[in-house]
């Protein structure tokens, strides 16, 4: 059974991390178009040039290097492409450049701290799409094919924990409702820090850093390997099934001790 960060312990010799919106789950584009879009639209009283504010949302957010960047930066760049002389944009873009922790509990602390109106609505805005995100019906947040599949092999020789900037509950309950959680050995989410510190607490449990490997789809998910030094297999946009067919290849590349560089067709396939 998947246990938090503090609680987990070290069974096996190698760790797959594997991120979960865009990597193992098929979400991110129903949950950016339907969601965290719309929503920001509403919150921000967006009026003017709705649909380009919409598809500047999804560039950020789905089809550029910061795909599957956390809400709260998102959220930041927007606001200062839109109003780059409002000072309390800047305020909150300073603040998620900042912050240990981007999630809405230390969000609600910042307010309790220094208010803000921006800080406000990006907490309403956030919770208004946890809601929308709830009510997706749950074909259109499944798990890609083949994820069970080689997840129950990786975990032969593999701890399993799941590394991800969406927030715990959304987390826990897609997993569980896709029969994945089972697989699970640990699982770390936005409270626990950015990925590239949870990897960093994962290594403190005993792994090699070569014995790592990130599994994962966005630039930031290339970047938290690339800081802890493990290995990094990306699951390639519009080439999800196919990714998640071929890692055994890499998982026994691993294990056999030989290198694993497949940047460049990960930086190829995203820009
Ligand atoms: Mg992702």
């Amino acid at each position: 059974m998947a246990v938090w960060l503090n609680e987990f312990k070290k069974n096996k010799n190698y760790l797959l991390c594997v991120d979960s919106d865009g990597c193992a789950m098929d979400t991110m584009t129903a949950k950016h178009n339907k969601c965290f879009g719309p929503s920001f639209v509403k919150v921000f009283k967006i009026t003017k040039n709705t649909q380009n504010v919409l598809d500047r949302w999804n560039e950020i957010n789905l089809y550029q290097f910061s795909r599957g960047v956390n809400r709260f930066k998102g959220l930041a760049q927007i606001l200062c492409e839109l109003y780059p002389k409002d000072d309390e944009c800047k305020t909150f873009k300073k603040w998620t450049d900042e912050a240990r922790e981007l999630s809405e509990a230390s969000l609600k602390k910042q307010i309790d701290e220094s208010g803000g109106e921006t800080f406000k609505k990006a907490l309403l805005w956030s919770q208004v799409t946890n809601v929308a995100i709830k009510s997706l019906p749950d074909r259109e947040k499944k798990a890609f094919d083949g994820v069970r599949e080689a997840l129950k092999e990786a975990r032969e020789k593999f701890d399993i924990a799941i590394v991800s900037s969406a927030n715990f509950v959304a987390v826990k309950e897609e997993w569980e409702r896709c029969g994945l959680l089972e697989l699970c050995d640990c699982i770390t989410t936005q409270q626990d820090g950015g990925k590239a510190h949870c990897i960093s607490e994962l290594i403190n449990k005993g792994y090699k850093p070569q014995k790592i490997v990130m599994v994962g789809d966005a630039f930031g998910d290339l970047q938290a390997a690339e800081q802890n030094n493990v290995n990094f297999y990306p699951i390639l946009v519009n080439h999800e099934v196919e990714s998640w067919k071929n890692i055994n290849l890499t998982l026994e590349k691993i294990i056999n001790g030989d290198p694993v560089d497949l940047k460049k067709e990960f930086l190829d396939n995203l820009s």
